[in-house]
């Protein structure tokens, strides 16, 4: 679909990695998170603009960052990550058909993969990049293991999620309706009733959280 808006959420504060910085500016091989987020969607040529949530207080650093690298829109991100959500879909042009939703905190993930999730669409209302669960999964009570789930049926999901602009507006107002939260976008969708197709994730589209993983990104070769 083209002509579609990327949302990059950049206003967690990650206080894992830094509790002075925000974690999207965190360099990863001497450029921040957010930037590679930026440089990826806005690399995809079915992506018209590029919009990204700051943290509150951290506006103007990021505008700096981001302007350079031909984004006009930033703004002021939320408690949470889907009020952070909210705040940019307010700022989508009614006549915008689809959006991208992406995680400063996945620098990895390539143009390519955006292409992909945006080309799946095609008749969904969501797609949501997964990988396949490799580990054997253990259900917890503390330390007493209670149970071992079947990984055939499970996946892993990444961002960047396609989704079509009145799908995802309607998902976040149900949730908000029902004051339910989601760590992700195709969860409201879910929820809601919505059709969300999984394809095919990038290995190494990892997920930044603590030091060790800036330390796996730069070794996996983030240049
Ligand atoms: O906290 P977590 O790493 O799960 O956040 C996922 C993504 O959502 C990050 O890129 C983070 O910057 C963003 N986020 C946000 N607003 C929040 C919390 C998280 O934009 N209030």
């Amino acid at each position: 679909m083209d002509g579609a808006v990327a949302i990059v959420l950049a206003a967690g504060r990650g206080e894992r990695l830094d509790p002075a910085l925000p974690k999207a500016l965190v360099p990863v091989s001497g450029r921040s998170m957010v930037a590679r987020a930026v440089q990826a969607a806005s690399s995809c040529r079915s992506i018209a603009a590029v919009m990204v949530v700051a943290p509150e207080g951290f506006e103007e650093p990021v505008t700096k960052i981001v302007q350079a690298l031909g984004v006009d829109v930033v703004v002021t991100g939320g408690a949470t990550r889907q009020a952070s959500v909210r705040s940019a879909l307010r700022a989508v042009d009614p006549a915008v058909a689809a959006v991208v939703c992406h995680d400063a905190a996945r620098p990895l993930a390539t143009p390519g993969l955006f292409d992909r999730v945006l080309n799946a669409l095609d008749g969904w209302d969501g797609v949501v990049p997964t990988i396949p669960v490799v580990d054997t999964i253990k259900r917890l009570a503390g330390e007493r293991v209670q149970a071992t789930e079947p990984r055939e049926a499970l996946a892993l999901a990444q961002t960047p999620q396609a989704f079509t602009a009145d799908a995802l507006r309607a998902a976040h107002a149900v949730a908000e309706r029902d004051g339910v939260g989601a760590t992700d976008d195709a969860a409201l969708l879910e929820r809601a009733g919505f059709r969300v197709r999984a394809i095919d994730g990038e290995r190494w589209n990892l997920k930044v959280t603590t030091p060790e993983d800036v330390r796996l990104a730069e070794a996996l070769g983030a240049a």
